[in-house]
C-alpha cells in the first residue's frame, strides 16, 4: 500500500476507536487468522463483585471474609478488589497485614491478626497443605459451573471457606465473536481462571476453543505454540499478565480500559474496551491493504 493509503487507514482507525501504533501495523492486522482472547476484562467487564461466602463447619463467615479482605486490600487484581470491597461493606475496615505476597495467577498470602492466611486457587492452598473438605469442594465446583470464579481461604492447617466472585460478559462480546467468525477468523479464549468457569463464559459468547488455568508467565508460550503451528495470531488482552503474550503475538490489541503495561506492549488499542472495535480494525486493514496494493 502507498504511504498515503496507510496514513488514511490509520486516521480512519482513530475514528473507529482504534489507536494504531504505526502504519505498518495494518499489514499484520490484515494477515491475522487466529484471535486469542483473554477472559477477565476483555470478554468480560472485569468489574467483579463478591456474591457468596461459603464456610467449612464451625467457621465464621465474617472471620473468613475479614481475613481474606484484609489480604486482598493490598492486591490490584479484580478478584481482590471484589473481595476487599465485599469485606469492607460487611465487616468494616480491614486489619493490617504483614509479609504480604502476591503469587501471580495463583493468589495472595500474608499474616493477618497473627494468622498466616492464604487466598487463591485450590492449587495454592494445597502447596500449603490446606485441603478443602467435600462441602467446600462442592461449593467451588457449583460456582465454577455457572461461570463464576471461586477462591479458597485457609490458615492454620485448614481450608476455612470459599469466596465466590463474578463479573459479567460485556454486552458486545458475543456480537464481536460472531463477526470475527464471519471474517474467517478462529477465536480462542486464554485465561488463568479455571476450566469450568472459562468454558461457561466462552459458551455465552460463542467461543469453542478454551485454554484455561494458564499461569501469567505461560500465556506467551501458548501464543508461540500457535505461531509454531503456522497461525498468524492476534492477542487481545487488558492485564499485566497479558503483556508478554501481547508483545509476542503477530498483532497485540489492548483494551483501552486495561493496564498501561498491556497498552504499551500492544500494536493497537481498543479505546472503549469494546471487542467490536477489533473487528473494525481487521476489516479496515483488509480494505486499506486489499484494495490499494
Ligand atoms: P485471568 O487470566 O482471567 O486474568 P489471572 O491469571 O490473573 O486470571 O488469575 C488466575 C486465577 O488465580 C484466578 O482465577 C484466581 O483463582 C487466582 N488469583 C489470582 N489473583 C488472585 C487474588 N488476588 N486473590 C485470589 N485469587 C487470585
Ligand atoms: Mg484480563
Amino acid at each position: 500500500a502507498t504511504p498515503t493509503a496507510l496514513m488514511v487507514g490509520t486516521g480512519r482507525g482513530a475514528q473507529l476507536g482504534v489507536l494504531i501504533k504505526g502504519p505498518e501495523v495494518l499489514e499484520s492486522t490484515r494477515r491475522v487468522d487466529t484471535v486469542v482472547l483473554d477472559k477477565t476484562g476483555t470478554v468480560t467487564t472485569g468489574k467483579m463483585t463478591l456474591l457468596d461466602v461459603v464456610v467449612a463447619d464451625g467457621e465464621s463467615a465474617d472471620q473468613v471474609l475479614a481475613l481474606a479482605g484484609a489480604l486482598e486490600d493490598s492486591s490490584e487484581h479484580p478478584i481482590a478488589q471484589a473481595i476487599a470491597k465485599g469485606a469492607r461493606d460487611r465487616v468494616g475496615e480491614p486489619a493490617s497485614v504483614e509479609g504480604f505476597a502476591n503469587m501471580a495467577g495463583l493468589g495472595v498470602q500474608g499474616v493477618v491478626d497473627g494468622r498466616a492466611v492464604v487466598v487463591g486457587r485450590t492449587r495454592l492452598l494445597e502447596d500449603w497443605s490446606l485441603h478443602l473438605d467435600a462441602e467446600l469442594e462442592r461449593a467451588m465446583r457449583a460456582a465454577e459451573a455457572e461461570g463464576k470464579t471461586a477462591v479458597a481461604v485457609g490458615w492454620d492447617g485448614a481450608a476455612r471457606g470459599v469466596l465466590v466472585v463474578a463479573d459479567a460478559v460485556k454486552p458486545t462480546s458475543a456480537e464481536a465473536v460472531s463477526q470475527l467468525r464471519a471474517l474467517g477468523l478462529t477465536p480462542i479464549m486464554l485465561t488463568g481462571d479455571n476450566e469450568a468457569a472459562a468454558r461457561t463464559i466462552a459458551a455465552q459468547v460463542g467461543i469453542d476453543e478454551v485454554i484455561a488455568e494458564v499461569l501469567p508467565q505461560d500465556k506467551v508460550a501458548v501464543v508461540e505454540r500457535l505461531q509454531a503451528e503456522g497461525k498468524v495470531v492476534a492477542m487481545v488482552g487488558d492485564g499485566v499478565n497479558d503483556a508478554a503474550a501481547l508483545a509476542q503475538a503477530d498483532l497485540g490489541l489492548a483494551m483501552g480500559t486495561g493496564t498501561d503495561v498491556a497498552i504499551e506492549a500492544s500494536d493497537l488499542t481498543l479505546v472503549r474496551g469494546d471487542l467490536r472495535a477489533a473487528v473494525d480494525a481487521i476489516r479496515l486493514a483488509r480494505r486499506t491493504l486489499g484494495t490499494i496494493k
